[in-house]
């Protein structure tokens, strides 16, 4: 099911997230819902806050993959990349952010259990640019200039 996704300046996406405790059958479904809703946006990657769910929810998928992240934790992080960065909140932005190039996450799966990731480069920054969004903050904090969309839609 193909869920909305809030738009920026909606005080749901201030809001921080709380930790995910049951990993049931209404949990499959969001990580379904949202992976169908970024997909159809073109997205890869989307927070549960921007779905209006208040849980420590993310999925990514940057062509390496899906990936579902439940109460995911940057474990280590170093390098720096500056690159241009959207978000499906803020249609039609993009920003350069400072994000590292390398990230290494822990997380659980829909079922509980634990996995890591390590991601570099687009991945390490679609999981922090989603992390960020578990704790209420958007990119739009961190944007160091703002830059034309070369194609609109
Ligand atoms: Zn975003």
């Amino acid at each position: 099911m193909i869920r909305r996704i809030l738009k920026f300046g909606d005080p749901i996406l201030r809001e921080k997230c709380t930790e995910v405790t049951e990993f049931d059958k209404d949990l499959g479904k969001l990580l379904d819902d949202m992976y169908d809703t970024m997909k159809k946006a073109d997205g890869i990657g989307l927070a549960a806050p921007q779905v209006g769910v208040l849980k420590r929810v993310v999925v990514i998928d940057t062509g390496k993959g899906r990936m579902e992240l439940v109460n995911p934790v940057i474990t280590a992080f170093w390098g720096r990349q500056f690159e241009a960065e959207g978000c499906l909140s803020f249609v039609g932005k993009r920003g350069i952010v400072k994000r590292p190039m390398h990230v290494r996450v822990t997380a659980q799966d829909r079922f509980g259990r634990t996995v890591k990731y390590r991601g570099k480069e687009l991945l390490a920054r679609a999981f922090c640019h989603e992390i960020d969004h578990l704790n209420g903050i958007l990119y739009e904090d961190k944007v160091i200039k703002w830059v034309e969309d070369e194609e609109q839609k």
